[in-house]
Order: structure tokens, then C-alpha cells, then sequence
């Protein structure tokens, strides 16, 4: 439903939690944030219910860090309740990804994944995704971002997803088809991503609408790169909104 992700130098969480509650109006059933902080600890905390009582839960836990993934659930696959809620890790605690909309042939990947030794936690029709890049990764030897690219080029549906990897606390990995998301290019070197502009436009007015089977990679040292699904590296159209 929601989508809220920022890499930069300020702390993630407050600002995550903030666009969260920015894309309430949207309505939702729960939400989560995972943080990588300095000491490559990915945190994730999700709760069933209001932003806000993720934000009391997550009060006396170390959010500390400068990357992160926000998500907001309207539950599509399985009941709204903690376990299901987005982000959504990876089996060895590597890496977490937040997903808006349907993977249509969840039901397949999920067999093959079984088949090849994965245990799913969630109900979700998301958790196949995170499985699949994991498995692609080690498979292939690949790093993330190109992990996420060959998955899903097997993937049938609707998505946004924001990846974030420990191997690369320099980078959040995104991409969309028919379910938007919006980069945001803040001041200081720092991105936010979103599902709609709401949650970016207190701190940027310059944005790139991604389109559909669009890779985003933003990079704290190499800036924003899109690439195709296919592989094709693309020049991002960056729009200026209008302040009111
Ligand atoms: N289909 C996913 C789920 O049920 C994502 C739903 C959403 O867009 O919030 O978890």
C-alpha cells in the first residue's frame, strides 16, 4: 500500500516514520521499518495496527542507522498480523524488502523455492520475492541489485519494492511495474523514495517518477542510476514540483 525509504546522512527511522504516517489517508491494516545501522545490524520492527503503535514499539529498540525501508500493509495475501506485515527478510538475516502490490505467480516461485530448501514464515504473496532474489544471489554469485534484476524478470504481476542489503549499506535497490514509486534527490546527497511524492516534498521538489520494469539504484556515492529490467541503463528524467 505505502512506501517510504531514504538513504543519507540523517538518521532513517524518524524520517521513515514521518512519510508513513504522511501516506495514512491511503488506509492500511499494518506497518514496519527495517534500519541497517553502522554496525550492519538490520533491525526490523513491524506491527499489526497504526503507524503509531510502531512507533511505541520501536521506542525502546535501537532504530539507530541511515538507511531504511518504511512500508504501510494493505493486506492483499494472508491475514493482516505482525509476521505478515512488510519489510520481509531474508533467511540468513541479509537483506529486506518491502512490496506494494500482487506477484501473480507467487504460487509457482513459492514450489520452486520450497524445492530448493526455503522456509516461508508469512502468508504473503511478498515473501517470494525476497526468497528468489537470495536464491539468485547465491546461485549466480551476483550482487544484490543484479539479483533483484533477474528475479524479476520471472516475476508476473503488480510491484514497487525497495531493497536494502548488508553487503551494501551504500545502496538501496528499487523498482516498480504498475504500481508507482517516485525517487526524491534531497539537498545534501541524500534519497527518499515513495510511493507517492507526498512523504518527499518537506524535503525535495526534485523527482524522478519511475516507470514501469524500471530499476532505481541510489548510491551514496554514485547518485541515482536506472537501469531496465532488461539491463539497459537509462538517463533519469528529473521533474521539478510545484511548491504551494
Ligand atoms: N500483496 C502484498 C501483501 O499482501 C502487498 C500488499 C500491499 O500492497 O500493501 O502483503
Amino acid at each position: 500500500c505505502g512506501i517510504v525509504a531514504y538513504i543519507g546522512k540523517e538518521q532513517a527511522f524518524p524520517i521513515i516514520l514521518k512519510g508513513l504516517k504522511r501516506l495514512e489517508y491511503r488506509g492500511y491494516d499494518s506497518a514496519g521499518i527495517a534500519v541497517l545501522n553502522d554496525d550492519t545490524n538490520l533491525n526490523n520492527y513491524k506491527r499489526q495496527g497504526k503507524v503509531s503503535e510502531l512507533e511505541n514499539f520501536a521506542a525502546d529498540h535501537d532504530t539507530t542507522g541511515t538507511i531504511g525501508i518504511g512500508h504501510t500493509r494493505w493486506a492483499t495475501h494472508g491475514l493482516p498480523n505482525n509476521v505478515n506485515a512488510h519489510p520481509h527478510v531474508s533467511s540468513d538475516g541479509e537483506m529486506a524488502l518491502i512490496h506494494n502490490g500482487i506477484i501473480e505467480n507467487y504460487d509457482s516461485l513459492k514450489e520452486e523455492l520450497i524445492s530448493r530448501g526455503y522456509e516461508f514464515k508469512s502468508e504473503t504473496d511478498t515473501e517470494v520475492l525476497i526468497h528468489l532474489i537470495d536464491d539468485i544471489k547465491k546461485k549466480e554469485n551476483v550482487k544484490t541489485a543484479e539479483a533483484v534484476r533477474i528475479a524479476l524478470n520471472s516475476v508476473i504481476g503488480a510491484y514497487a519494492i525497495v531493497v536494502v542489503s548488508k553487503d551494501n549499506p551504500n545502496q538501496l535497490i528499487a523498482a516498480r511495474k504498475s504500481s508507482p514509486l517516485v525517487v526524491g534527490i534531497g539537498k545534501q546527497g541524500d534519497f527518499y523514495l515513495a510511493s507517492d511524492a507526498t512523504p518527499i516534498i518537506e524535503y525535495t521538489n526534485e523527482v524522478v517518477y519511475m516507470e514501469d520494469e524500471e530499476i532505481a539504484i541510489v548510491d551514496r556515492n554514485e547518485g541515482l542510476r536506472i537501469f531496465s529490467i532488461q539491463n539497459k541503463e537509462k538517463t533519469p528524467y528529473i521533474q521539478k514540483l510545484e511548491m504551494q
